[in-house]
Parts: structure tokens; C-alpha cells; sequence
């Protein structure tokens, strides 16, 4: 990864021979936890920040029902309530909020170039890409079908609806064994779904499943459907499916937690920023600065370990501050 201090930037010129361009000082791809409060420091900070939705607005959040985990919520928020709650903030100070996909970039002129829904241009001092992270699903209709209703994509999230009753994780990864082990300390049975005979995880993570009583590990099963009236109330799995040994198992659960991977939403960014072998952004370690001049990353895009609200709204607040000591240093 190539480091940079902003004091060696040398400012690049290009022409832009597009008359739908706009030019602005801080750009903003995203709208959850992360770009919001980026746009409320942004916005604070005098940057006059816009900042483009994308197809969800308002993040992964607005797909759950209860956020009891962030801070200044005593009673729980509902996550699309949370999210109404940040964006007019955001508009308090003055972002400019509007709906729109950054579907191309081009990080080696300067200013860097955003195309926004394949027509607009917008060319931005500095950036901030705050494009949030999908978790993995199997394909199921119900998976669908049963979304906030016992299927989760997140055990530190929903766990705690769950406790004291029966549950599944499908994966054999770190995130999976995490995910059992966490929510075997609330719940009263926890079976972990693995589609081989092995798991992928961390011998120190398998140990702490092998050692979690309530946990138990079903080798070889692969999810075919969910069942239940008003919410998921089972599973029905295959074991070894696709062998002759193939059989049919029915267990009994009330929530039904996907551990099986996430996508980090980095692929138009991908020929000019750094990632890891899965898609995170890579920033330099304690900031939020890409490898490239002017270019910050913030949430669960660069995140591959905490992916919480408040962890995205932390490294979004990191975001605007870094872009606003970057401007400031290129007297911008
Ligand atoms: P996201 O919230 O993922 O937002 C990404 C944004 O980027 C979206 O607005 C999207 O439209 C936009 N975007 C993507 N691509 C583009 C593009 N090309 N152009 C423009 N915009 C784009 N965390 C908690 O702390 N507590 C919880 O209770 C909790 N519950 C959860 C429940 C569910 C069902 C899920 C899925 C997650 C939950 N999480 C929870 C995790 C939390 O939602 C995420 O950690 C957090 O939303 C990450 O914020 P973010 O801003 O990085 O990205
Ligand atoms: P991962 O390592 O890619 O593991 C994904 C797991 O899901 C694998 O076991 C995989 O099975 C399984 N899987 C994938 N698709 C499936 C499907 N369709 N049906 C059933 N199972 C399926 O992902 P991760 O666990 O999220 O970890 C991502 C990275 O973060 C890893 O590098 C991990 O080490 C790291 N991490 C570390 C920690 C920690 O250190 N505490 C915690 C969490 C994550 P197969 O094994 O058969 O492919």
C-alpha cells in the first residue's frame, strides 16, 4: 500500500468535456451510519458536503426492526427511524442529501471523478466512500420470506431477541463460530450448520465451539427451507446432500442467523484503492485515508471485524475530519 502525506500532493488538472458536471469539495457515497455522520461533520466543518444514497437509503439498517445497541436510545429505536434521525441531522447543517448511484470513478485525475447514475458527473476535492458491506444469503425464498422474522444476517444485532430459545448459524468460518459461541451465552440451543465435515475457523475459535455445551455442530447439513406460521419456527436441512447417504433432518428453531460471508460494496473502486483478498477498502491503520490522495473510507466497507452502526458512525466521524485536515492542508 502506497502512503502519502498530503503536503507532497502536487495538483493534477484534466478536462471534462461533459456539460452535466458538478463540481463540489467533499463527495459522500452512502447513505447509512457512516456517510450520514460524515456528512454531519462534513456539514460542521463548512465542506458542504453532498452526499449521494445509493439504492438503500439509509443503509443496512433500514431492513431491521429494533437497534438496542446504540448509544442515546434508551428505550431502542427502530432502524429505519434511526436513520430518518440521522439524514435530518445531516440536513440540519447544511448537507446536501440527494438519491443517486456512483456507478464509475476515476481516481487518477484530480479533482477525482464520480459518474453518478451513468450520466452526472462530479468531480470532488475529496471523498468519502461509505458504500457499507451486504452480507451473504443462500438464495432461499425463505430467507425472504422470513427476513426480520427470525432470519438475521447478525447475532450481535438480534441475538437478543432470541434468548432462552433455540437457534441455528449457517457457516464454518470465524464469523459462524463468533456467532454461535455469542449466541450461546443467551440462547438455550445453538446448532451450527457446516456444509463440510470441517470448519474453516480459527483452531482457537473451533475450540471455543467444540468446549460451548449448548452448541451443537451438524456436519455435512445444508439448509433446503424454513418453516413456521407467524416466523420461523424450524428448518429443514439436508445431510450429505447429493450423496446416496443423503437424509432429510427437521430441527426446531425461532431464529435462523446467516454467518456465511459478507460483500464489502468496493467494486468501482477496486482499480484504484487497495483491498484485501475479500474487497474491504484497506485504509492506514487509526485513520480512514486509501491509498489514495484525497480518498477516505468509512464503515463496514473497510471493516471486516466490528461492522456495527455505531463502529461505521465512529469511522465516519474519523472520515470528515480527514477530509477537512486534507483540504485544509491543500489551502482547498
Ligand atoms: P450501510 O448501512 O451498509 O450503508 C451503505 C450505504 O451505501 C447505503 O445507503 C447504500 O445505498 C449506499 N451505497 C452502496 N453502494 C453505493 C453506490 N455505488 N453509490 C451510492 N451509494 C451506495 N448494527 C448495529 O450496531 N446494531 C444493530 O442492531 C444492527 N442490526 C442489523 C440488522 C441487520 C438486518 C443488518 C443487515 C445489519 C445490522 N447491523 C446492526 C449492522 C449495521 O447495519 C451496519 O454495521 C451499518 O449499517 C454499516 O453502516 P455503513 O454506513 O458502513 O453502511
Ligand atoms: P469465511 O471465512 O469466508 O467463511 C465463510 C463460511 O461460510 C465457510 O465456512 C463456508 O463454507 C461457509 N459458506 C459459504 N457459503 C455457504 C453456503 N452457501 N452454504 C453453507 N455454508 C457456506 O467468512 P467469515 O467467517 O465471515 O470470515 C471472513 C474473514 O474474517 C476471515 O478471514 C476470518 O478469519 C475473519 N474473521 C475473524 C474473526 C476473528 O478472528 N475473531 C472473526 C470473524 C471473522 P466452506 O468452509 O465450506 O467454504
Amino acid at each position: 500500500m502506497e502512503f502519502f502525506k498530503p503536503a507532497d500532493i502536487k495538483k493534477e488538472t484534466h478536462v471534462v468535456n461533459v456539460e452535466n458536471t458538478e463540481k463540489v469539495k467533499c463527495l459522500i457515497i452512502g447513505s447509512g451510519p457512516a456517510g450520514y455522520t460524515a456528512a454531519i461533520y462534513a456539514a460542521r466543518a463548512n465542506l458542504k458536503p453532498v452526499l449521494y444514497t445509493g439504492l438503500q437509503m439509509g443503509g443496512q439498517l433500514t431492513t431491521t426492526t429494533e437497534v438496542d445497541n446504540f448509544p442515546g436510545y434508551p428505550d431502542g429505536v427502530t432502524g429505519p427511524e434511526m436513520m430518518e434521525q440521522l439524514k435530518k441531522q445531516a440536513e440540519r447543517f447544511g448537507s446536501d442529501i440527494r438519491f443517486g448511484i456512483a456507478t464509475d470513478v476515476d481516481f487518477s485525475v484530480y479533482p477525482r471523478m464520480v459518474t453518478i447514475d451513468e450520466k452526472k458527473v462530479i468531480l470532488a476535492d475529496s471523498i468519502i466512500i461509505a458504500t457499507g458491506a451486504t452480507a451473504k444469503y443462500l438464495g432461499l425464498e425463505a430467507e425472504r420470506k422470513y427476513a426480520g422474522m427470525g432470519v438475521s444476517a447478525c447475532a450481535t444485532c438480534d441475538g437478543f431477541f432470541y434468548r432462552g430459545k433455540d437457534v441455528a448459524v449457517v457457516g464454518g468460518g470465524d464469523t459462524a463460530a463468533e456467532e454461535a459461541t455469542y449466541l450461546a451465552g443467551l440462547c438455550n440451543k445453538v446448532y451450527l450448520i457446516v456444509r463440510r465435515d470441517v470448519l474453516r475457523a480459527s483452531k482457537a475459535m473451533q475450540d471455543r465451539v467444540m468446549n460451548t455445551k449448548n452448541i451443537e455442530v451438524l456436519w455435512q447439513h445444508q439448509t433446503v427451507d424454513l418453516f413456521g406460521e407467524n416466523g420461523v419456527e424450524g428448518a429443514r436441512l439436508a445431510k450429505k446432500k447429493g450423496t446416496p447417504a443423503e437424509e432429510s433432518v427437521n430441527i426446531k428453531i425461532d431464529g435462523f442467523f446467516l454467518a456465511i460471508g459478507h460483500t464489502p460494496n468496493s467494486d468501482i473502486f477496486k482499480k484504484y484503492l487497495d483491498t484485501d483478498e475479500v474487497g474491504y477498502i484497506k485504509t492506514i491503520p487509526g485513520t480512514s485515508k486509501t491509498n489514495v490522495k484525497g480518498v477516505f473510507a468509512a464503515g463496514d466497507v473497510q471493516d471486516p471485524t466490528y461492522r456495527q452502526a455505531v463502529t461505521a458512525a465512529g469511522s465516519g466521524c474519523m472520515a470528515a475530519i480527514d477530509a477537512e485536515r486534507y483540504l485544509s492542508d491543500m489551502h482547498i
